[in-house]
């Protein structure tokens, strides 16, 4: 059975009937796994000893919900959605593939409040992308490429497991042979490591671009959320936005400090840029994941609402490219969750350092 054509069949399914028997290297036989971490992690939410700023921060702000103030605050916060050169994967997709590339090699961080310090390093290399240039292009290197993509996984405090929970989620997201990998520069349905390019994400834009008259950059962080959405929608059960939101909310204070000690030394950088600009990623993604937590059709038009905002769109026609993206990764041959499930086995497998 095509693969696509298994996780498709287990769509139906997913709210209450994960964990039946599947093809072993599909998303969708995965779910049971998934849904485990993502349990596993919103436990983590009633330890109140690490309740910090982030999580009374996202309490407040689920008392808004349904009023229309939240409604205008949450359009206004998704424009920081970073514009210019894109994250690859969205925050969604980074975390997914890092549980997934969890279950499939077996790792394990031991604590609901340690797989939140990985998944949050799933995500956080797009930290870069939340400074200003020239500074943004240097620390998206740095982060992303060799040899500064380690850093973090090299200087991590063997003694500390909220750095080493942190530095392993980190490594599934780099451009070398991670995740970004396979979203910007070979292609996943290769099979290899290295491959033929574009990655998926690329691929998918340049369509996204030329049938919707958008700029290629625009049309990447399109396809990006697009995913994002149609994993949150179509698996329920990981409830991915509050993961997203949880992730940011307890991410350890030790984080900062260990970014800071990785990348101060990128020329433009210093220890208070990196502070702030990974504070505004870790906004940026709790704001994130509420809106991929809202109701499907409310989060569609939430999104679809503030990168209007973005990039200068109308409403209409943000709307137009999210739905249009949307449908181009479920084009058959080119499924997002093939592309992902390739991409799990293909950053599973490594080099691992
Ligand atoms: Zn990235």
């Amino acid at each position: 059975m095509v693969l696509r054509d298994a996780v498709d069949a287990r769509l139906g399914r997913s709210a209450g009937g994960a964990g039946e028997s599947g093809p072993h290297s599909s998303l969708g036989a995965k779910e049971a796994a998934l849904k485990r971490w993502s349990v596993v992690c919103e436990g983590a939410a009633g330890c109140g000893r690490n309740l910090r700023w982030g999580g009374k921060l996202m309490w407040r702000w689920s008392t808004m919900r349904g009023r229309t103030v939240g409604w205008l605050m949450m359009t206004m916060m998704l424009v920081l959605v970073p514009a210019g050169p894109a994250p690859a994967w969205g925050p969604g997709g980074h975390v997914v593939v890092a549980m997934a590339v969890a279950e499939e090699t077996g790792a394990s961080v031991g604590s609901d409040y340690l797989a939140l310090q990985a998944l949050y390093g799933a995500a956080a290399p797009d930290i870069a992308w939340r400074a200003e240039e020239p500074l943004r292009s240097a620390l998206g290197a740095a982060m992303h490429d060799e040899p500064g993509y380690r850093a973090p996984w090299d200087l991590a405090s063997p003694w500390s497991s909220v750095q080493r929970a942190f530095a392993w989620g980190w490594l599934t997201h780099n451009q070398v042979w991670g995740a970004d990998y396979y979203a910007h520069i070979g292609d996943p349905f290769e099979g290899t490591w290295p491959a033929a390019g574009p990655g998926y994400v690329v691929e998918r834009a340049a369509l996204l671009a030329s049938s919707q008259g958008i700029p290629e950059e625009v049309a990447h962080n399109y396809v990006e959320v697009g995913i994002d959405l149609l994993l949150d929608q179509q698996f329920p059960g990981l409830a991915l936005g509050r993961l997203l939101r949880n992730a940011a909310s307890y991410r350890d204070g030790q984080v900062p400090l260990l970014l800071v000690r990785s990348y101060a030394d990128v020329p433009g950088a210093g220890r208070w840029t990196i502070r702030a600009t990974e504070l505004e990623f870790r906004l940026g993604l709790a704001v994130y994941g509420e809106g991929l937590s809202w109701p499907t059709g409310q989060d569609d038009a939430a999104f679809a609402a503030g990168m209007a905002l973005s990039y200068g769109l109308t409403g209409e026609k943000s709307a137009a490219c999210l739905g249009a993206a949307k449908a181009l990764c479920r084009e058959p041959g080119a499924h997002y969750l093939e592309a992902l499930e390739a991409t799990v086995e293909l950053v599973a497998g490594g080099p691992w350092p």
